[in-house]
């Protein structure tokens, strides 16, 4: 009963709906910088330009 706090807690994560990265729920992906949709964040591999 001691230690009956030490249990590890399932993983709370959330494949990004963009990359699929598993991400914490309600945070900013940190692989493609993405949330809900929107670009929040600079990815932080830089993708290179096109045109
Ligand atoms: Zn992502």
């Amino acid at each position: 009963m001691r230690r009956s706090h030490n249990a590890l807690v399932a993983p709370n994560l959330r494949p990004c709906t963009r990359c699929g990265a598993y991400v914490m729920p309600h945070r900013v992906c940190p692989e493609c910088g993405h949330y809900k949709g929107t670009l929040v964040l600079e990815p932080k591999v830089k993708v290179e330009k096109t045109k």
